[in-house]
C-alpha cells in the first residue's frame, strides 16, 4: 500500500485527484499550492480548479464519490449550501455554519473548515505568538469573520470586539457564541472608542482589497500606536491597512499565512502527511509575480 491509499483515500488509479468548486475559480491560487505541494510530498496526482454554479452543486458533489476524488476546497459561493450534500460536519464547521474541505473516505464524504485554525496558526506564527488574555478587535462579521472569530474563542483572549458595518450581524454572531468567549458586537459608530482598546486588530471586511487597494477600513489617526494589526486580505499582499500601521510601529500580519494554513491544515486532512508549508507559500507569492 503506498501512502496516498494508507491516508484512506478512494482512487484505483493509484494516483490523487484533488480540487476546488467555486463560482468564480479562475483567479483561485489553491491549484498552483496544491500541485506544488503534492510533487513535493512525491504523491502522484492532481488538484484542479472546478468551475460550480449554483445549480451545478448538488452534481458536483455526487461526482466527487462516482469520480473518486479523495477530497476538495470549496469557496464562494459554495461554502454554506454545499454542506446539505455531505454525510458528515465536522463540529468545529458545523458551530461556523460552513466547509471550506471535503474528505471523502470511500464515498462518505466529511466537511470540515480550516479557515479558522489556519488563521489562528498563522497569526501566532508570524505576529503574536499569544493571544491568550488579548483584546482583540475584529472588524466585519461576515464568512470569513466567523470561522476566526470561533478558533480565537479557543485561544483565552480577553475580550473579542467584534464590529460591523451592518452592526446586528456583530451583535447576533456575539449573543450565539457568548458562552465560548467575553464577546461583544458594535455597530460603525462605535467603532473608534472600541479600537482604540485593541491590542490585536483584525480587518475581516473586504475593504482595502484589489482593485480598491487604497480604502481603509478604519482611519489612521484611530489605530493604536505598536499593537498588531492582521488583514485576511492578500491581495494586496501588503494592504493600505497593514502599510499605514507599519507607519504607526505596529507588528503587521497579512492574508496569505491563513491562505497557506488553511490550504496546509486541508493537505493534511487528505494525504495524513506534514503539508510542505513554507513551499505552498513560495508556490502562491511565485504565481503572484508571474
Ligand atoms: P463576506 O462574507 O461577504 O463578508 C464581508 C464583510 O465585509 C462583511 O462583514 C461586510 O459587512 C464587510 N464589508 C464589505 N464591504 C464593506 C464596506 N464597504 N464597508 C464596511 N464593511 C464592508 O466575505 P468573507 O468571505 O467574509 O471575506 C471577507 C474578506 O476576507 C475578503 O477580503 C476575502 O478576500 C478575505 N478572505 C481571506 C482569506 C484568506 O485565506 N486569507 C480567506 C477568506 C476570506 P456587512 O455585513 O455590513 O455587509
Amino acid at each position: 500500500m503506498n501512502s496516498v491509499q494508507q491516508a484512506g483515500s478512494t482512487p484505483t488509479s493509484g494516483s490523487m485527484l484533488l480540487g476546488v468548486i467555486g463560482d468564480p475559480i479562475i483567479h483561485s491560487k489553491s491549484p498552483v499550492m496544491h500541485n506544488a505541494a503534492l510533487k513535493a510530498l512525491g504523491i502522484p496526482g492532481s488538484y484542479v480548479p472546478l468551475h460550480i454554479k449554483p445549480e451545478g452543486l448538488e452534481g458536483a458533489i455526487q461526482a466527487v464519490r462516482s469520480l473518486g476524488f479523495r477530497g476538495i476546497n470549496v469557496t464562494i459561493p459554495h461554502k454554506v449550501e454545499v454542506m446539505k450534500y455531505l454525510d458528515h460536519i465536522d463540529e468545529g464547521a458545523a458551530r461556523v455554519g460552513a466547509v471550506n474541505t471535503i474528505v471523502n473516505n470511500n464515498g462518505v464524504l466529511t466537511g470540515y473548515n480550516t479557515d479558522g485554525i489556519g488563521y489562528v496558526r498563522s497569526l501566532k506564527e508570524e505576529a503574536c505568538p499569544v493571544l491568550n488574555g488579548k483584546k482583540i478587535v475584529v472588524l466585519g462579521a461576515g464568512g470569513a469573520a466567523r470561522g476566526i472569530i470561533h478558533a480565537l474563542t479557543a485561544e483565552h483572549p480577553d475580550q473579542i470586539s467584534v464590529v460591523n458595518r451592518t452592526a446586528s450581524k456583530a451583535i447576533e454572531l456575539a449573543q450565539e457564541w457568548g458562552a465560548l468567549a467575553d464577546i461583544q458586537g458594535f455597530s460603525e459608530a462605535e467603532a473608534k472608542e472600541v479600537v482604540a482598546s485593541a491590542d490585536v486588530l483584525i480587518n475581516t471586511t473586504s475593504v482595502g482589497m484589489h482593485p480598491n487597494i487604497a480604502d481603509l477600513p478604519v482611519p489612521k489617526e484611530w489605530i493604536p500606536e505598536g499593537i498588531v494589526v492582521s488583514d485576511l486580505i492578500y491581495n494586496p499582499l501588503e494592504t493600505a491597512l497593514l502599510h499605514t500601521s507599519s507607519d504607526k510601529g505596529c507588528i503587521i500580519h497579512g492574508g496569505l499565512g491563513m491562505f497557506v494554513n488553511q490550504g496546509a491544515y486541508a493537505l493534511e486532512y487528505w494525504t495524513g502527511l506534514a503539508a510542505p508549508v513554507e513551499i505552498m507559500k513560495e508556490a502562491v507569492l511565485h504565481s503572484f509575480k508571474i
